[in-house]
């Protein structure tokens, strides 16, 4: 299957093209329809697999259906990744004037604050794996509030532990689970 058979618009098509990226993975093969029709996930893949496109993709889709700022937030466990994870999101939204925002501890609020007055499209937080210790319930919560009631949740982890169970029970909607 191709990107197009996938869902996925032109632009977008021409996006994954030019990453060099002919044929969506298994990953992205098997989530993205299901979350082009509004689904929850919960996606296992390892590194390598192609994970960050197989939510990044539907978002981008979503977000050239409904323009509009602060469209999505994604939590990384670490500042690499967060980074990693912003870098793919600009690379496949190049040609559509997408606007990233990386949030990373320890950095000066002044900084940050100028990257959200941008009003990006795409925040990207890391060390969302302090979100699964003891009062990661409150921390949730905290999030939650300020994201609209009608929300998408894509869970993407290399393994199910307890910890990611538990904060897809917190999260998630009704979720198709995907394995790759
Ligand atoms: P990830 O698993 O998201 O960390 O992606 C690993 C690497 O695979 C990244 O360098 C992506 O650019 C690349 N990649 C993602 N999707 C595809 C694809 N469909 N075809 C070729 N490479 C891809």
């Amino acid at each position: 299957k191709s990107f197009k058979d996938l869902g996925i618009c032109e632009q977008l098509v021409e996006a994954c093209e030019n990453l060099g990226w002919k044929t969506p993975s298994k990953i992205q093969a098997e989530a993205i329809p299901h979350a082009l029709e509004g689904k929850d996930l919960i996606g296992l893949a390892q590194t390598g697999s192609g994970k960050t496109g197989a939510f990044a993709l539907p978002i981008l889709q979503a977000l050239l259906d409904t323009p509009q700022v602060l469209f999505a937030c994604v939590l990384s466990p670490t500042r690499e990744l967060a980074i990693q994870i912003a870098e793919q999101f600009e690379a496949l939204g190049s040609g559509i004037g997408l606007k990233c925002a990386v949030l990373v501890g320890g950095v000066d609020h002044t900084q940050q604050a100028i990257a959200l007055a941008k009003r990006p499209h795409i925040v990207v937080l890391d060390e969302a794996d302090r979100l699964l210790n003891d009062d990661f319930e409150k921390a949730i919560d905290e999030i939650l509030s300020v994201i609209p009631q009608e929300r998408k949740t894509y869970l993407f982890s290399a393994t199910m532990t307890k910890k990611v169970r538990k904060l897809q029970r917190a999260c998630l909607r009704n979720p198709v689970k995907i394995e790759a």
